[in-house]
């Protein structure tokens, strides 16, 4: 081969070829450090906001704070004019934002959603219990885990709970450094002789899962059984004022303990716990709190429950969306205008949540020619979904190639994506409930690490890029 035609060959190459080039490499001047500036402000909100009330309560005070009103608060009929910048917080756990575009909502919207919730340990409704000197608290886990990896590890206690005096207290313990933390125990490897036989899923069973709470028995009362849990009961009363029973009537959940941190000696990469979604909650927030004047109207969406199948009235499975756009179209200045159903046809839509980036340890579960690289971009997929596509929204080729053309437009750097080998198993999204309403959507979000691990790992440059995607559908 001549050096001519092998010049001809690569210009051919291109020409017609994708190349697979690292995100760091293709920023342009001074992006670089926008990427390092943008990851402290991630790093923030993940460190205040570790459950899904968190996430909403931090959303809707950035929003107020950017002068976002509260669309309840808005007069019916001419309340909402182009530009106007508005929320409505459903349930604590929920929040729509929006900034109202040129043309009539029956044009449709541009709507970007992400869930707000992260896989963790619950309370059960009675937790307490005492046994071998020490007072513990039974567990059960919300969302897909590997249990193993949530034992001898800090944990902190997020939640509200209703007191019988119909007073409602929130409870954080095990962020400030000065807290006590809690601890799921695990067996001894010396002991394990056993447990190391059986299978990751048999080695833990659910109910494995206890969290040591104390061990100082209650005073004075020799003959009383149980007294280190009448102790820590006793002590919940004085702090909280709460009683065993209002175990029942509350929302505990169990988190890492801890702050977001920059993980490498570089400092590119984000560890932390609850990535996914609030990776995409905050990128998403941070989009449209920056938006002004758009053609269409922008919405984002932060929902609740996605991974327990986004059920309830708090997930994306939920008429929540309907009802919005329902209050929304009350107050524009065509308020007679109420087909909810012609808005949704018209919109479209990003299901704004993470995917899984390549670990090099374990490169079989990936086709390496479809997965998403870690720090190569925001990664936009067809479809989710497992063995076959099944339960996927696939999103056509039109709506990719109009969410392509936006990307490309506004230098955002992308990659396209598949969760994994065909039948390696797979997942899903709250895609498929926004299609629901017949908007058109596709799944775009970044790429991590150590998915629903307490400790998850995000590229700074694809969570910036996030930003970018959002910011730029939000705007089209
Ligand atoms: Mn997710
Ligand atoms: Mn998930």
């Amino acid at each position: 081969m001549t050096e001519k035609e092998e010049s001809r060959a690569q210009k051919l190459q291109k020409e017609l070829s994708l190349p697979k080039k690292s995100a760091w490499e293709r920023l342009e001047a001074g992006e670089k450090e926008r990427v390092f500036t943008f990851a402290e402000g991630y790093k923030g909100f993940l460190s205040r906001a570790k459950t899904e009330r968190e996430a909403a309560r931090a959303a809707l005070e950035a929003a107020r704070g950017r002068g976002f009103t509260s669309l309840m608060d808005l007069p019916a009929a001419q309340g909402l004019q182009p530009g106007s910048r508005f929320f409505l917080s459903w349930r604590d756990k929920v929040v729509l934002l929006g900034v109202m575009g040129a043309t009539p909502m029956e044009e449709g919207v541009r709507l970007v959603g992400a869930h707000v919730d992260a896989p963790r340990l619950d309370l059960k409704p009675m937790p307490l219990y005492e046994k071998d000197g020490l007072a513990m608290f039974k567990t059960h886990y919300y969302g897909g885990i590997k249990k193993y990896q949530w034992t001898a590890l800090p944990l902190a206690l997020h939640g509200v709970i209703m007191l019988r005096d119909g007073r409602r207290i929130e409870v954080v313990v095990g962020e400030d450094p000065g807290d006590p933390i809690f601890s799921v125990s695990d067996l001894l490897p010396h002991l394990a002789k056993e447990q190391m036989k059986k299978n990751m899923e048999e080695a833990l069973s659910g109910d494995d899962l206890n969290l040591v709470v104390g061990s100082l028995p209650f005073e004075g009362d020799d003959e009383f059984k149980e007294k280190i849990r009448l102790a820590i009961l006793q002590l919940l009363n004085q702090r909280y004022g709460l009683i065993e029973e209002d175990f029942i009537t509350a929302e505990l959940e169990l988190v890492p303990a801890g702050s977001a941190r920059d993980l490498g000696f570089d400092r590119s990469l984000v560890g932390a716990y609850g990535q996914d979604d609030r990776v995409c909650g905050y990128t998403a927030l941070q989009a449209i709190l920056e938006l002004e004047n758009p053609l269409h109207t922008a919405l984002v969406l932060l929902v609740d429950k996605e991974e327990i199948g986004s059920t309830g009235n708090t997930g994306a499975h939920s008429r929540f969306l309907e009802y919005a756009l329902t209050e929304m179209a009350a107050r524009t200045n065509k308020p007679g205008f109420f087909n909810v159903g012609r808005i949704m046809a018209a919109s479209q839509a990003i299901s704004a949540d993470v995917t899984a980036g390549v670990d090099p340890t374990y490169e079989n579960v990936f086709d390496m020619h479809n997965a998403s690289l870690m720090g190569h971009g925001v990664v936009l997929n067809k479809y989710s979904g497992s063995r076959g596509k099944y339960d996927a929204n696939d999103a056509s080729a039109e709506f990719m190639g109009r969410l392509r053309d936006i990307f490309n437009r506004q230098h955002v750097i992308w990659q396209s994506g598949e969760m994994g080998k065909v039948d390696a198993g797979g997942g899903g999204t709250i895609a498929k409930f926004l299609a629901y309403f017949g908007l058109d959507v596709a799944d775009c979000g970044p790429a991590l690490l150590s998915m629903h691990a307490p400790l998850e790992i995000a590229s700074k440059v694809d969570v910036y890029m996030a930003y970018r995607a959002y910011r730029a559908f939000l705007a089209s």
